[in-house]
């Protein structure tokens, strides 16, 4: 029986999507790819908040628009139900020092406050120590590594 936790943070490029020279990778179409297992278990988590979070510098750095940013989330969420709750992505460059750039937690703490979740008692899967940090930093109480999350069952 899977732990029950108040809110599910989840990282997007290599932790829902797959990755490809560390950016999320696109068919010729725009069209993403979602890693084993995700579709699956995001559908069994309906009922509880679930968010996700992503760094996607490409938009400040002139390679990656706005729009194509949202996508990514939009095709993830249209894959599994429409059970993303709300998400953020910094879009900020590497060097701007924002506040919300993981692993700076200003996300996470964005998401917290405008849905009123208890952190301590909340997961956050990602798939680099980015995430970890990340995690730490806004006192999530649970951190989890994507592929044990959803492919080690
Ligand atoms: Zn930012």
């Amino acid at each position: 029986m899977e732990k029950h936790y108040s809110a599910y943070f989840f990282d997007l490029g290599g932790t829902l999507l797959a990755l490809e020279h560390d950016e999320i990778a696109r068919s010729e179409t725009g069209k993403v790819t979602l890693l084993p297992g995700v579709r699956d278990h995001l559908l069994s988590l309906v009922g509880t908040p679930v968010f996700v979070i992503t760094n996607q510098a490409g938009v400040a750095l002139g390679h990656l628009s706005e729009a194509t940013a949202r996508s990514f989330i939009d095709q993830v969420n249209a894959a599994v139900g429409q059970v993303i709750t709300d998400y953020r992505i910094c879009m900020h460059h590497p060097l701007a020092g924002c506040p919300c750039r993981k692993p700076q937690p200003g996300m996470v703490l964005d998401l917290a406050r405008t849905h009123a979740i208890n952190l301590a008692e909340a997961a956050y899967i990602g798939d680099t120590a980015n995430d970890e940090q990340c995690a730490q930093r806004a006192g999530v109480g649970t951190f989890l590594w994507a592929p044990a999350f959803f492919r080690e069952i």
